[in-house]
């Protein structure tokens, strides 16, 4: 199968009449067929209201319907496999196995929220039983559970065609939530969105629910912000760059009715390197720089801001760092803005005042810059840190030289929100376990994960992952766009008083016909299917 130029709304195959896009291969420039057509506000409207009619259906639908849609739809995308492969391939420039990579991780993704909707921890039973003779006042029967929010509208990510887009976490935890979805297209992969959007809209069709469960509606910027302000829409999911998170926001806002913005946008990712950690410090450096250089850097957890300590075995550091970008070349990048933006960011750190160019690699053809390895000074951090602290995505990284733990850990607390940090350390060492308690509580306060050892490249999907962080990593720090817990955004609790039996939602009736692990009168009764009651 191969992409034809559509968009789906509500389950039928609809061309965009407000233009059309003409894909391109990655940042280099070479376009590809067929143009696809871009929709118009009608029809992003058309969309919205479609979700909106859907809603009351998708959300009475039981654990197992909701969560077998999410394994029909992860099967459809394997069985469609090689072809959303070769497209994502084609449009975006990563390599297959990468992208092969990624469709897995993708499913992957789709079946975890099917076993969290069949496990029913997310909707947050509790049941507080009738105090008829509590004295002074009797206490009325109470039971919480958390319902969905409606139709979500969802931003796929340029730099995963699959895992942060149209079949991404934003839409599988939506979807779990039992919230209908709205994709707008990523103008960087209008085939592989399409192709994914089919096989999804396919699974819903099979399912026989209502076809606005699930739209897929490519169109640019007008587009987007008509999707974000259509009443119908009641909340966002956004991976991409600060000024487009932040323009969503400001619409969000500004609607008769707010709605939240979960919108992922930027982040420098620190790495903390103390000094027992150096016993190998050119084994250590190579390492960083294949997390600097990886995909060409376009990871949201590049490491890009590195503190260093002062010193000889630092300074040998710096040389193996130095020595392998040098040898490191640019890759295709994924679309021409994001070369250019990376060019130009790049060339603004080399020209800002107290910033030393250690290395600068090759450039790898049109569209594939050099990655480059830069170094402030003790003396000049405080008038480079602006800079130095702003996310350029791609290959540039940042080496901070730092004299004494106090000192790393004032500049630590002045950091903007990120999304992971990471500590190297001997954990042998009393001075490096010394200084990493010192640091973990600032730490904790500026970001969504901390890692010691290994490099932030590389986010795990599982119930304790956090992609997140504060402000501007996030629009909302208290959740994460990866994992279980991303579910939690697009839902809210309600609680139920003295409801009749008859009327009572399957969640908290005193049966208990899901199997659901509920908090009952202060204690944790987990499921059936997990055996235990605990106090
Ligand atoms: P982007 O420009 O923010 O675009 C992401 C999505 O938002 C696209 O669908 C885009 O529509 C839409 N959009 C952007 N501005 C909008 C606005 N004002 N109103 C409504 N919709 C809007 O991100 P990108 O194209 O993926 O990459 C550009 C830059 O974003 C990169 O250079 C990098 O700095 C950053 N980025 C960061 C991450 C991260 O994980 N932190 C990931 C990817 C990119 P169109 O398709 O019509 O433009």
């Amino acid at each position: 199968m191969t992409p034809s130029g559509y968009s789906f709304i509500a389950g039928s195959q609809v061309s965009g009449t407000a233009g059309t896009l003409t894909p391109r291969a990655g940042a280099s420039g070479e376009t590809l067929e067929p143009e696809h057509g871009l929709v118009s506000v009608e029809q992003v409207e058309q969309a919205a209201r479609a979700a909106a009619e859907a809603f009351g259906a998708y959300r009475a639908t039981s654990p197992e319907q909701r969560a077998a849609l999410l394994e029909a739809m992860a099967a459809t995308l394997e069985a469609d496999g090689d072809d959303i492969v070769a497209s994502a391939v084609a449009e975006s420039g990563l390599p297959q196995a990468r992208v092969t990579g990624e469709l897995g991780r993708t499913t992957g993704q789709l079946r975890l929220f099917a076993r969290v909707v069949r496990q029913g921890d997310h909707r947050g039973v509790r049941l507080d039983p009738a105090l008829p003779d509590r004295t002074p006042l009797p206490r009325p029967d109470l039971r919480l559970q958390m319902v969905p929010l409606g139709p979500v509208a969802v931003f796929g990510a340029s730099n995963f065609p699959l895992a942060f887009s149209v079949a991404g976490g934003d839409t599988a935890s939506a979807l779990a939530a039992g919230c209908p979805v709205v994709v707008k297209g990523h103008e960087a992969h209008p085939g592989t969105g399409e192709l994914v959007a089919r096989a999804l809209t396919s699974a819903v069709a099979d399912s026989g629910l209502p076809g606005g469960v699930f739209s897929y509606i490519l169109g640019g910027i007008e587009a987007g912000q008509a999707l974000v302000a259509s009443p119908h829409i009641t909340a966002v999911g956004f991976t991409g760059s600060r000024r487009g998170g932040l323009a969503l926001v400001a619409t969000a806002a500004s609607r008769p009715v707010p709605i939240p913005v979960y919108a992922e946008m930027s982040a420098v990712n620190p790495v903390v390197v103390l000094p027992g950690a150096l016993g190998d410090p050119a084994a250590l450096a190579t390492a960083y720089v294949g997390s600097l250089t990886q995909g060409s850097g376009q990871f949201c957890t590049n490491p890009g801001l590195l503190f260093l300590p002062t010193g000889e075995a630092g300074d040998a550091f710096v040389e193996a760092a130095a020595a392998a970008v040098a040898q490191a070349s640019g890759q295709t990048m994924l679309t021409e803005g994001i070369a250019s933006a990376y060019e130009k960011g790049a060339a603004g750190l080399r020209d800002t005042a107290g910033v030393e160019v250690l290395a600068q690699g090759s450039a790898g053809g049109a569209g594939a810059p050099a990655p480059q390895l830069l170094q402030v000074g003790t003396d000049a951090v405080d008038d480079a840190w602006d800079a130095v602290t702003e996310e350029v995505f791609g290959s540039s990284g940042v080496i901070v030289r730092y004299a004494d733990t106090a000192a790393l850990a004032r500049r630590l607390a002045r950091i903007d929100g990120q999304l992971t940090a990471t500590l190297h350390l001997d954990a042998d060492d009393d001075t490096d376990v010394e200084a990493a308690r010192e640091l973990l509580p600032v730490l904790e306060d500026r970001v969504g994960r901390i890692l010691v050892g290994g490099w932030p490249t590389g986010v795990e999907v599982c119930d304790a992952m956090v992609h997140g962080g504060p402000y501007p990593a996030t629009s909302d720090s208290r959740t994460t766009s990866v994992g279980s817990l991303a579910i939690e955004r697009f839902q809210r609790p309600v609680c139920y008083q003295n409801l009749p039996a008859a009327l009572m939602p399957q969640a908290l009736a005193d049966d208990n016909p899901w199997g659901l692990t509920r908090r009952i009168d202060g204690t944790l009764h987990l499921a059936p299917s997990q055996g235990v009651t605990h106090r």
